[in-house]
């Protein structure tokens, strides 16, 4: 790998004869050639800050795509803040998942986050997006954004393309008025807690509409957080999104043992996002981009079995007398929300709300008797997970706020993991007891 200093991974093989491979089986080796790093069958993790330069020609060259005199981005390994073999080697490979042109890496997924909407907006400008958001990207927009002369108008996670016409007319006159420009819609689906799915397709036929689609230069672009469905249950992009955006933290990563983010789309969009990238840093370190390729060897087989487990702990929970009600997407009872589910998502994920009857006394019990299931924020990971929102991550949000968004005392917050179902329900039928 080091002794050709490349900035797109190698080119592997992605297809025989006509059968194209599928992303499951390219994760095992697609943008590396183990005879360029001594034949070592996995990567080594590539600890260094910096790359020697085969000539001073190619030096100056490289350093022509990381300033952006030359577009496209550079085709050599610079200096470690930009990129590293460890980090392109997992860009390509999530640019697979997605069915994006690339990919970019990122220490956290809220540090993608905050890079993307940085890159995109500018003093006056109008950020549209769905709600409600994961709080800190919420906040990012509402509290630090706002400082930069940055706005944004919001609509709810389920809105039809009527209301998006409305929201995008809304969100045009704002920027007109503030000398701005509408810079981005960005998007969360499922909403969490509450699991609205937003329909993407009718948002792209909404920007469409009012700025250009996606060839247009003047278009803007849509970007979603897919971090509940993806990469496994929904790919944004093949319904209309333009730029991807992961906490690889949860599925991706999936044992909770690290944190990381990621960006990916077209060329055009993610070349920007590369530039901001390398001037403030926060690419992802290599020995956590070689975690998150071990990850993605088994991210479907984990995704499918917590997926199964979901669906047999969730049929088992519906019909118990001390459960309210599931907000499962398995199990949608309003038409509309089944008809986004049905058009965008081939599986119902393994994170749900549980709602226990009674309120937060009765959830707290079955939370403090739980013996397989952690008491821990966070989802996606082997281990089922359990955490009450309006107490821990919720805390803050104001009661009135809460209400709208249906966090109650007695949500209960469930990612399930990749044990034996059978135990898991074993486990959820002795804290209930205790309630
Ligand atoms: C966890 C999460 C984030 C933030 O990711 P970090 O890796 O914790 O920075 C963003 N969006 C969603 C939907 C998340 O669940």
């Amino acid at each position: 790998m080091a002794d050709t200093p490349a900035r797109k991974p190698k080119a592997s093989i992605t297809r025989i004869g006509n059968r194209e491979l599928s992303p499951a089986t390219l994760m095992m080796g697609h943008g590396y050639d183990p005879m360029l790093s001594e034949g070592s069958l996995k990567a080594p993790i590539f600890l260094t800050s910096t790359f020697a330069f085969p000539s001073a020609a190619d030096g100056k060259r490289f350093f022509e795509g990381i300033t952006g005199k030359v577009p496209g981005g550079t085709d050599g390994l610079v200096y470690s803040r930009f990129n590293g073999p460890n980090q392109q080697i997992l860009e390509g490979r999530l640019a697979v998942w997605d069915g994006a042109e690339e990919a970019l890496c990122f220490s956290s997924g809220m540090t993608a986050i905050c890079v993307l909407f940085m890159t995109f907006a500018s003093a006056g400008d109008v950020i549209v997006h769905s709600g409600p958001l994961y709080a800190a990207s919420e906040g990012f927009v509402a509290k630090t954004l706002s400082r930069f002369g940055v706005s944004y108008v919001d609509f709810p996670a389920g809105a039809t393309r009527a209301e998006l016409d409305v929201v995008m007319e809304q969100a045009k006159a704002k920027a007109a008025a503030q000398g701005g420009k509408v810079a981005m819609v960005y998007l969360e689906s499922p909403a969490n807690p509450t699991n609205a799915l937003v329909d993407v397709e009718a948002v792209r036929d909404a920007r469409d509409a009012a700025f250009g689609s996606a060839n247009d230069p003047q278009t803007v672009p849509i970007a979603i957080d897919n971090t509940f469905l993806g990469p496994l249950w929904s790919r944004p992009i093949d319904h209309g999104a333009d730029i991807v955006v992961y906490s690889l933290t949860k599925y991706v990563g999936g044992h909770s043992d690290l944190v990381a983010g990621s960006v990916s789309g077209a060329t055009k969009w993610m070349t920007p996002v590369r530039m901001l990238r390398n001037v403030m840093g926060g690419i992802a370190d290599p020995n956590t981009a070689w975690m998150l390729m071990r990850s993605l060897e088994t991210v479907e087989l984990r995704m499918t079995r917590a997926g199964e487990n979901a669906a047999k702990v969730c049929a088992w929970l519906a019909a118990h007398p001390k459960v309210e009600k599931l907000g499962y997407l398995g199990m949608i009872d309003d038409p509309r929300q089944q008809d986004i589910f049905d058009r965008h998502c081939s599986g119902a994920g393994s994170t749900f709300s549980l709602y226990i009857k009674g309120g937060e006394p009765e959830a707290f019990r079955f939370l403090d008797h739980l013996k397989i299931a952690k008491l821990a924020v966070s989802l996606g990971g082997t281990e089922t997970l359990a955490s009450l929102p309006a107490a821990m991550t919720h805390l803050s949000v104001p009661d009135e706020r809460k209400a709208q968004l249906g966090i109650t005392d007695n949500l209960v917050r469930v990612s399930i993991g990749i044990e034996d179902a059978d135990d898991l329900i074993a486990d959820f039928e002795q804290a209930l007891a205790a309630v």
